[in-house]
């Protein structure tokens, strides 16, 4: 059986330490929020360790990442399970639903996710931070492969896991839910304070750094909002921060009617004040990179179609400038 980390004696129960909920874990209440930590016959133990919820070898755009490796292929999984329960989740039927699982040991995954053309893994889908020794064990694997190891994260961790992480991992996509710190209580059941620590944190390590905002109409749509949030990412992150401005569909127990495009697009002009690469998520238009430079179309994008010929090297094919692109490891 498999060991957590981050977990204390507390009175007759265990306090797991890996995310600011801080579960207890009891006798009459072994299993920790996230599903996939707790208790097995008492003892602590990870129940979700290793358990698949599907494998597929996903463009990187779609996670999405736009400024690392474009145009490759990467290995994608994740967890049964999620340490927030955002109303609105896109994924619901994995973060809170029972899917099927299927075991798949570290050295399998990390064998794998350099086949077929895969250029790593990416631990995404629901929330990959309560996988944490099953990534740092396989993600270690995949680094000795040479391969690259991304996360597709809510942020919602402690400082002590993250830093530990970083060792293992390349890039992450982060998401930043809303500006309003009611929004993610009241909605999303965690604080959105940890998030923006996380945020900075990735953003001072220099590991790759993406950022992704759904847009729900109704529920984040302010833009007074998205001005504070938008300054707040370039002085805390970088104006070259990517952010993705995804579209909400109803899902869970969110009913409201799909984002509007015009509201996107609106969004998107919003946040490029402050922001040099800012790109509409879940909509079908063509969504290019534009050297900051000269103006010319470094990347290319259509539905999950990459052309890369303007970029050479992580520069601009035209005038040489630097694009914020890592294109090899
Ligand atoms: S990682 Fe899971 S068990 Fe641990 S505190 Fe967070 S939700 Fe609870």
């Amino acid at each position: 059986m498999k060991t957590p980390r981050w977990v204390e004696r507390e009175g007759k129960g265990w306090r797991c330490g890996l995310c600011p909920r801080g579960c207890l874990w009891t006798a009459a209440s072994p299993l920790g929020a996230c599903r996939v930590r707790g208790l097995s016959d008492g003892v602590p133990s990870l129940p979700g360790w290793g358990r698949c919820v599907s494998l597929s070898i996903d463009p990187i755009e779609k996670k999405p990442l736009y400024h690392f490796l474009p145009g490759s292929l990467i290995l994608s999984t994740g967890p049964a399970g999620c340490n927030l329960s955002c109303m609105f989740c896109q994924n619901w039927e994995i973060s809170q639903g029972d899917p099927r699982t299927h075991l798949v040991m570290p050295e399998v995954l990390a064998h794998a996710a350099m086949e077929d053309g895969s250029r790593g893994i990416a631990f995404t889908y629901s929330e990959p931070v309560i996988w944490f020794e099953y990534i740092m064990e396989t993600a270690t694997m995949v680094k000795k492969a040479g391969g690259a190891v991304v996360m597709v994260s809510n942020g919602y961790v402690n400082r002590a896991p993250l830093d530990e992480l970083l060792y293992v991992t390349d890039a992450w996509n982060v998401d930043l839910k809303s500006w309003s710190k009611e929004f993610y209580e009241s909605i999303c059941g965690g604080n959105r304070d940890t998030v923006l620590e996380s945020i900075k944190r990735l953003a001072l390590s220099g590991k790759h750094l993406e950022i992704t905002f759904l847009l729900i109409p109704g529920r984040n749509d302010r833009p007074a909002e998205w001005d504070e949030m938008a300054r707040w990412i370039a002085g805390e992150a970088g104006s070259g921060v990517p952010l993705h401005i995804s579209r909400y569909f109803p899902r869970y127990r969110m009913t409201e009617p799909p984002t509007p495009l015009s509201l996107i697009y609106d969004a998107v002009d919003a946040f490029s004040r402050h922001l040099e690469f800012v790109y509409p998520g879940n909509v079908s238009m063509e969504s290019n990179t534009v050297c900051r430079k000269c103006g010319a179309v470094v990347v290319r994008r259509a539905g999950w179609s990459v052309d890369r010929t303007g970029l050479s090297r992580g520069g601009c094919a035209s005038c040489g400038a630097p694009t914020g692109i890592v294109d090899s490891l």
